[in-house]
């Protein structure tokens, strides 16, 4: 006999999440659920975004790619209530780490992120506000190293947790890691 529920088992499932970038049109608002952001150099090569490995081992800062910092917060989109992965620039984290350091963390806020020069690599604008959670319960955060390691073909593994590279300095986000912990079942 089958076990129904209504819905599937919460927590980190492992289904994959789309990455959402700042669309150049319109805003994009969200209610954000893990607590700090996760972030890493990465490169643009091949038309996709591929996390940077290190000076000493990545093939791509070998072959000269430069590279940025992105940024990634998992949230649950206004617009359609999906569970996304928000990805930012560090100019556009600037917002978060404030937010972060006044309300003690990430989960529960309610930002918009836009492109004031409407270009599709203009500077992204955010603005933050708590949410109010009376209207949503929000759905557990993912583990995003390991969703982010997935997407981008990298095996992960709990070591991996401080692998990923970071060339401007501490983790811009606060607390303890991405809830591999909370999330095991
Ligand atoms: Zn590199």
């Amino acid at each position: 006999m089958p076990n129904w529920q209504s819905t599937p088992p919460s927590g980190d499932t492992g289904q994959p999440l789309r990455i959402i970038r700042t669309p150049a049109d319109r805003p994009f608002a969200a209610i954000i659920t893990c607590t700090e952001p996760t972030g890493c150099c990465t490169h643009f090569v091949g038309n996709r975004t591929v996390p940077c490995e290190g000076v000493d081992v990545c093939p791509w800062c070998q072959d000269g790619h430069p590279w940025r910092w992105h940024g990634y917060v998992s949230c649950v989109s206004g617009a359609t209530l999906e569970h996304v992965i928000f990805e930012f620039t560090a100019t556009a984290s600037d917002t978060f780490r404030t937010y972060a350091q006044s309300f003690g963390g990430l989960r529960g806020c309610h930002f918009q992120a836009h492109r004031p020069s409407k270009r599709h690599n203009g500077r992204v604008v955010i603005a933050c506000k708590p949410a109010d959670l009376g209207r949503i319960t929000l759905p557990e955060p993912p583990n995003l190293k390991k969703l982010l390691c997935n997407l981008w073909g990298i095996q992960y593994t709990e070591a991996d947790t401080h692998r990923l590279p970071n060339r401007i300095g501490a983790q811009i986000g606060v607390g303890p890691g991405n809830g591999d912990a909370r999330n095991k079942p």
